[in-house]
Parts: C-alpha cells; structure tokens; sequence
C-alpha cells in the first residue's frame, strides 16, 4: 500500500512551504516534496535574496502563525522613490497617503525560509520529503501517484506544482508554456550603510535595467540590479574594489559610505507563464504557474496569494468530505488566480520594456508619464494598493480572517 495523502505538493521552496504551513493549520494531511538537502537550503550562501513582502501577504503570513517570528527581521517600507535615469522627473510614493500601514515590508529570503520550516514542525499532519526529488507522476482519474527518489511511491487526492519556473510537474502535465527571455541577469547583494535609509525603497530605471535599493533591518539594504546577460558575468566576476567601484557609481552617495556584506548571487530573469494552472487533479502555483520579472518584487506576493485562495478551497472541499481534486475546485482556482497574474505579467513585462533602453525620445514620454501619475493622488492611491495586495477579490486568509 503506498502512503495516502489529501495533498502532495511538489516543490517546497518560499511558496510550497507557505502552502503546507496553511494547510497544516486546518489538519489537512500533506506531502512537502523538496530536493535541496535542509542544510543547504538554511545555508547563507544558498539565496541573497530579500522580499519584499505586500501588506496582504503579511496579513496571511499573520494568520498562519509566521509572522510573529519573522516581524522582528522586517523592515517596513515607508516610502518608494521612483527615477528614471538623470530624467528630473520622478515619482514619489509615500504610505501615509493610503493609511497608517507601510507600503510593505522587506525580509531576507533565508528568515522566510527558517519561519515556514520551524512553524512546519509544529503540525503532525505534515510530512517533509526531503532531500528527495519526483522522478515521475502518475495522474489517475481517482488519485495521483508519485515515484520519489527514494524508492517510495505515495498518492493524493490533489497533487500541487510549486516546483519553480522550470516545473517538472508542469511538464509531467503536459502544461505549454509563453516564455520570454529578458536577456538580463538579476545581481543581488547587501550593503551596510553609514546613514539610515529611513525606509525609503529607491527604484531606479537604467538603460540596461531597473536598479533598486531596498531597505534592509540593520542599517543595510538589499540591492537588485538589472544588467544585461552580455555585461552581467563580467561585473560578477570583478575583483571586490571594483565591483564596489561599479556599485557606487549607481548607488550614488546619498547614504553614506557603503559597504559590501556577504556575496554577490545573480538570477537569468525571464517571464514564464503557464498555458494553463491546471490539469487533471493538479494544480500549479508560484513560479511554475508564472514566473515575472523582478522590477515590481511581486513574484513570490503572487505566490502567496495563489496559497491563499487554494488553500481556502481545499479546507472547504475537505470540511464538506468532497474529493479534493475535483474539477470544480481546480476550475475555480484557475479562474481566480489568472486575472491577477495576467495584470501583474503586463505591468511588470511592460515596464522592463518601457525602461529598459536608451531611447531618447521614449525618456520624455516616461518623464510625463511618471510626473502625471506622480501629479495624480487618486492614480497614485489605486497603483500603491495594488502593490500592497488589497486590490480585486481577497481570499479570507489575505484579508487576515481564518478560513
Ligand atoms: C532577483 C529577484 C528578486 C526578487 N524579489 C522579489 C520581491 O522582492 N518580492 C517578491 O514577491 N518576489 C520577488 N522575487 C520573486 C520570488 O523570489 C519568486 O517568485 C519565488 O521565490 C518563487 O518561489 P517558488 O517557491 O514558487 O519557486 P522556487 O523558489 O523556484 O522553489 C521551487 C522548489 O521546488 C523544488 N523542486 C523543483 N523540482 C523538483 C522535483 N522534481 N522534486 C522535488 N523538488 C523539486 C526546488 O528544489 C525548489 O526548492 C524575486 C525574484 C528574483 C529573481
């Protein structure tokens, strides 16, 4: 007999994980299957990222019990300064124009990692295979089986993609997908400064890419800066003087002396967006369902709320004792997930392509646009609540009620 479970989620990276802490919470039995061994994935080497996390992901991370060990690391975004190159135009956000709350708040990957992967233990309900790869997928009409790495073969009701932009599930599934490839790398890497960010994020459009400052807990802040692939590798293989050379001619001197901590990771950016969330008793969130360009940092905000509504619909089905991969469930899920990821894949896709270059004539109408919207405080409103996640139809969990 191979081990039964309600679900199996393929993939226990930052949205995987989010999805299991979710549903632990309501008792429902769960697989987390991951291949990265757990020290490797803890391993400061392992992702220089931060994120930056939307007031409604925050409010899900509340409800599910992970926030409150994650809060004292969080550094809340208060203001988001736009610019484009040496254009004087600019945009400025401020949070005190949408309420009291800020913007949104910035957190180390690694402690989102550590948070979902300490509150995991808590539940019984949930079973951790790892490090432990799918080798292949059998989806029936009545369940799904997994062939794992070990040698063991367990099954579920629903199985759940959250295996990243390169989806073996998604291909198991035979799921096509548009991808686009943004011929830029993604560099990250922290500084310490010598004065206060304030909370203040900087978002800076270059010719060969959005630069961007983040604030980070510390007197630090996160840095991602787009080049282009052709550039990339030689200004990561820079000798440490002159790779800060480099950084400090963009950085500027607004904050002091800066200095770099920790390494320098790089990230091939690309859009891919999946034909379909959705197949026979399967169904993709996260990057395997659309992986977007990190100029707006929404990628893993999308994810979130991908947990959110899925989550909300497996509790359901589970209270009412329907079967989980029911058709009905997965329709449902794709037809709320799509729109919100559509939108945020044009806004982001359609910026990187605005910003992106030298033209000169398309740097006036950007110095319009930003100084019309920066003039307009009904437009600046609608644009800052999108960013923080209280846009279209919430699931509870997002709006911070328990299922
Ligand atoms: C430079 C950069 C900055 C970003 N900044 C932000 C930001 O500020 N805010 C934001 O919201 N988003 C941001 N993002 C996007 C965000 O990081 C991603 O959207 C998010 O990490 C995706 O998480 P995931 O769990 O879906 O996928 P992944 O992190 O790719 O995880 C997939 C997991 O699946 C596992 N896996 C794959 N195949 C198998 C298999 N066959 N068997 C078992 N396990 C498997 C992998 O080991 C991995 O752990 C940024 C992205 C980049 C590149």
């Amino acid at each position: 007999m191979n081990k039964r479970f309600d679900v199996v989620i393929c993939g226990g990276g930052l949205v995987g994980l989010t999805l299991g802490v979710a549903l632990g919470q309501y008792g429902v039995e769960t697989a987390i299957i991951d291949s990265i061994p757990l020290d490797n994935y803890l391993s400061k080497e392992f992702d220089g990222r931060a994120s930056s996390i939307a007031l409604g992901s925050k409010n899900l991370l509340d409800t599910i019990g992970v926030w409150s060990n994650i809060k004292s690391q969080a550094q809340p975004i208060l203001q988001i300064r736009v610019s484009d190159g040496n254009s004087p135009f600019f945009l400025h956000y401020d949070h005190l124009d949408v309420g009291d709350d800020p913007l949104g708040w910035m957190v180390e990957n690694r402690s989102l990692r550590q948070s979902l992967l300490q509150k995991i233990k808590e539940y019984p309900n949930i079973k951790q295979y790892v490090p432990i790869s799918v080798k292949s997928v059998d989806f029936r009409n009545n369940f799904v089986i997994f062939n794992l790495s070990n040698g063991d073969k367990i099954e579920s009701s629903l199985a759940v993609a959250a295996d990243g932009r390169n989806s073996f599930m998604r291909q198991q599934a035979a799921i096509k997908v548009t991808e686009i490839p943004y011929k830029q790398t993604g560099i990250v890497c922290t500084v310490k400064h010598e004065y206060s960010h304030q909370g203040i994020a900087h978002e800076r459009f270059l010719p060969s890419g959005p630069f961007a400052i983040l604030p980070l807990a510390n007197n630090c802040s996160s840095i991602v800066w787009t080049e282009k692939n052709s550039i990339a590798p030689k200004i990561l293989n820079l000798k440490p003087q002159d790779f800060m050379n480099e950084l400090r001619e963009r950085f500027g001197n607004f904050l002091g002396r800066i200095d770099l901590v920790g390494s320098r990771w790089s990230y091939p950016l690309s859009l891919c967006h999946a034909n379909n969330y959705v197949s026979r008793r399967l169904a993709l969130i996260g990057d395997a369902a659309h992986s977007i360009h990190p100029i707006a940092g929404q990628g893993f905000n999308l994810g979130i709320r991908d947990c959110a509504i899925l989550a909300e619909f497996i509790v359901e089905n589970c209270r009412l004792g329907l079967d989980l991969g029911n058709d009905e469930l997965l329709k449902k899920y794709q037809s709320y997930r799509r729109f919100d990821s559509v939108m945020m894949i044009a806004v982001t896709h359609g910026l990187n392509h605005l910003f992106s270059n030298h033209s000169g004539a398309l740097q006036v109408v950007r110095g319009m646009g930003l100084s019309a919207v920066n003039q307009a405080p009904p437009i600046k409103r609608f644009f800052m609540r999108h960013a923080m996640g209280l846009v279209g139809d919430l699931p509870r969990l997002v709006r911070g009620e328990q299922i």
